[in-house]
C-alpha cells in the first residue's frame, strides 16, 4: 500500500504552499486522504484551497449532539457554498441514551469520556477507513500545538501495525492569515467567531475569550483539559516535517 512507503517517512514539505501541501495528499492517497473539520477559520481555509484546486477530499465533521446551533447553520451552508456533502460522524449513543446509561451532563463530571464516546470513538471509527488525515491545526493556536508537523506519522490506538497520516497544512499560518483568506475569499464562517469565541466546540463546554491570549482558552472551563482528545489519541511515530538524514532515501513524489 503506498502510505506504507518508506520515503514518506522523510518527506518535507515545510517548502510548499498550502495547496501544494494539499495536491501532495491527493497524488499521495487519493480519496483515502480526507479532511476532518470542526469549521473553525483553517478548517474552512484547507477546504477552499483544496476545492479550488480541484482535489476532491471526503470531507467529515463530529457531530457530538451538543454543537451550537450556529454551528449546525453553517454546514448547510457550507454545503452549499462548496457544493459538497460534509460526512457527520456520530456517536453510538445520542445524549439522551448516554444520560440514561452513564448519567447525566456527563461533560461536567467526566469531560474526557464525554469526549472520547461523543467525538474519539467516531473519528477512531472513521479513520480505519483513510490513509490520511488532513486537519486544521495550527502552531500558534496553543502551547500544546506549538510542535505540530506539517506532515507526521501517527500510529492509531490499539493497532500497532496500522500507520495513518495526518497532514496539517495550515501549521504555520497565523489567525491574521487564517481570516484575512477567509474574509477575502467569502467563506461562510460561525457568526460566533464575531461574539468573542475563538476556538468553538460543544456549546456546553464552550465559552468566549474574547481578545488575545491563548486560541483555547475558552474550552472547558473549571477543567486542566485543554484538548479533546482527537489530537492525542494517536501515537505519533515520526514527524515527517524535516529534513531527511540519510541522502540515499528517494525523493518524495514529485508534485
Ligand atoms: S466538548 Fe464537552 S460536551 Fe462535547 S464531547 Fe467533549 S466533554 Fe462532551
Amino acid at each position: 500500500m503506498r502510505f506504507l512507503d518508506p520515503y514518506l517517512a522523510d518527506t518535507d514539505l515545510t517548502a510548499l504552499s498550502a495547496t501544494e501541501r494539499l495536491r501532495w495528499a491527493w497524488e499521495a492517497f487519493g480519496d483515502k486522504a480526507a479532511i476532518g473539520t470542526s469549521f473553525q477559520g483553517a478548517g474552512l481555509v484547507a477546504i477552499h484551497l483544496a476545492r479550488s484546486a480541484g482535489l476532491d477530499f471526503p470531507i467529515f465533521t463530529l457531530d457530538t449532539g451538543l454543537l451550537f446551533p450556529e454551528t449546525v447553520a453553517l454546514k448547510a451552508r457550507l454545503e452549499t457554498f462548496w457544493g459538497v456533502r460534509i460526512e457527520e460522524l456520530e456517536p453510538a449513543l445520542d445524549v439522551e441514551a448516554q444520560e440514561r446509561h452513564i448519567g447525566p451532563e456527563l461533560w461536567k463530571n467526566d469531560p474526557d469520556l464525554c469526549c472520547t464516546l461523543r467525538k474519539v470513538e467516531p473519528l477512531r471509527l472513521r479513520l480505519k477507513s483513510a490513509d490520511c488525515w488532513i486537519t486544521g491545526l495550527r502552531r500558534e493556536q496553543s502551547s500544546v500545538r506549538a510542535g505540530t508537523g506539517v506532515l507526521e506519522k501517527h500510529q492509531l490506538n490499539g493497532a500497532a501495525d496500522r500507520f495513518l497520516w495526518k497532514l496539517n497544512p495550515l501549521a504555520d499560518w497565523t489567525r491574521d492569515a487564517v481570516w484575512q483568506f477567509i474574509r477575502e475569499n467569502q467563506i461562510p464562517y460561525n457568526p460566533l467567531h464575531d461574539r468573542g469565541y475563538h476556538s468553538i466546540g460543544c456549546a456546553v463546554c464552550t465559552r468566549p475569550t474574547g481578545a488575545g491570549g491563548d486560541e483555547r482558552a475558552g474550552r472547558w472551563t473549571g477543567f486542566k483539559k485543554t484538548e479533546c482528545g482527537i489530537h492525542t489519541f494517536t501515537k505519533k511515530v515520526e514527524s515527517g516535517d524535516r529534513k531527511p538524514e540519510t541522502p540515499e532515501i528517494p525523493e518524495p513524489p514529485s508534485i
